[in-house]
């Protein structure tokens, strides 16, 4: 799935995740977090730089795109944070919440192309205490409302645990937060660190899932379906709020049936939901600059990226998107509203996009 050290190696089980190069912002040193990180890759004989930016990190090899985006997806970067305002994050929550940028995945629709470009390597913050403290700002200044952050905006944030726990810190403080309420998705399954912990019922933890045979065309380095619903299982034991994602929502031909077997799948893991499950939905979407990316590293993508079939939106970022048709988005809408109301009645629709 992910690449990991070699067999044998005790870290195997420890990091699911393991890099194969380095960086260090100088700053990173300066908080406990930095420093064991860079003992600990010493010790295990990585190839360790530094860099004086983690917008601007250089030296990543590889002589073609395909190579340097392989490159960069086992390239880590252990950051300071300094920017003290979150951007909004629309539709999922109020803020972003500023953990790690980046995943190992490598789904080929990945929304990240758009954003990080053609090396996008993986950066974790080890300031989380700072970043903390901003959110607690950011909670303060919407009070007496409750503040909603996400945590997998720009990330799938369960890489990092092993490493900066960044998660776990996230789950700890806002527990002990009356306003503050945390989410993140993820397609990956580590998620035994976050079982012990006291989380108050303030963190919802969501699982992107979708049909195998998606998951199959597009989802490389990622784990299947039954795997990412055994770790729902298990987080839903531990009594998270839970949900699903089901993204990106693909409407080629035979899309119906498909997206009944995702949901004869689901009910075959969770025939009883737990209280407050949700659900979000969002339908294949592009940019021209994801898509060239994308055309570049992954000639065969396989990927339909074909403008003429689509309708073009301005997204909030400034980014104009490809959408389906929206006589199209209506009927999956209602073929999904009525699958969940059908198998789930308690559960909860957030959004379909
Ligand atoms: S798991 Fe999510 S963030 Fe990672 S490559 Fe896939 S779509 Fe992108």
């Amino acid at each position: 799935m992910l690449d990991r050290p070699q067999a044998g190696d005790e870290t195997a089980q420890k990091y699911p995740f393991w890099p194969e190069r380095v960086y260090f912002e100088p700053g990173a040193l300066d908080y406990p977090r930095g420093k064991a990180l860079y003992e600990l890759f010493k010790e295990k004989g990585l190839p360790l730089k530094m860099t004086t930016s983690h917008n601007r990190v250089t030296g990543i090899p590889g002589r073609t795109a395909r190579e340097g985006f392989a490159a960069a997806k086992r390239t880590l970067v252990l950051a300071v944070r300094r920017s003290t305002t979150f951007q909004s994050c629309k539709p999922s929550a109020h803020y972003q919440l500023p953990l790690a940028t980046g995943c190992p995945g490598q789904c080929r629709y990945c929304y990240l192309h758009t954003t990080l470009g053609r090396k996008p390597y993986l950066r974790a913050y080890v300031n989380l205490e700072d970043i903390f403290a901003w959110a607690g700002r950011h909670i303060r200044e919407r009070e007496p409302e409750t503040t909603l952050f996400e945590g997998a905006a720009v990330s799938d944030p369960l890489f990092i645990e092993p490493f900066t726990g960044g998660l776990s810190a996230a789950i700890s403080y806002f527990a002990g937060t009356a306003r503050g309420r945390f989410r993140f998705v993820t397609k990956f399954t580590n998620v035994e660190p976050l079982l012990p912990l006291s989380h108050r019922g303030h963190t919802r933890i969501r699982f992107s899932i979708n049909a195998p045979e998606i998951i199959e065309r597009f989802e490389f380095k990622t784990p299947r379906l039954s795997a990412r619903l055994n770790a729902a299982q298990k987080v839903i034991a531990a009594g998270y709020p839970a949900g699903f994602i089901v993204a990106p929502v693909f409407l080629e031909r035979g899309w119906q049936e498909r997206y009944r077997r995702l949901f004869d799948l689901l009910q075959e893991h969770l025939p009883a939901p737990p209280p407050g499950l949700t659900f979000e939905f969002i339908t294949h979407r592009f940019t021209l600059r994801a898509r060239s990316n994308i055309e570049e590293i992954f000639p065969d993508s396989g990927l339909d990226m074909d403008t003429e079939k689509r309708q073009f939106r301005y997204g909030q970022f400034g980014y104009g998107k490809y959408l389906y048709p929206p006589e199209l988005i209506n009927q999956a809408k209602a073929f999904f509203m009525d699958t969940v109301g059908r198998l789930y009645p308690e559960a909860a629709v957030e959004y379909f996009i």
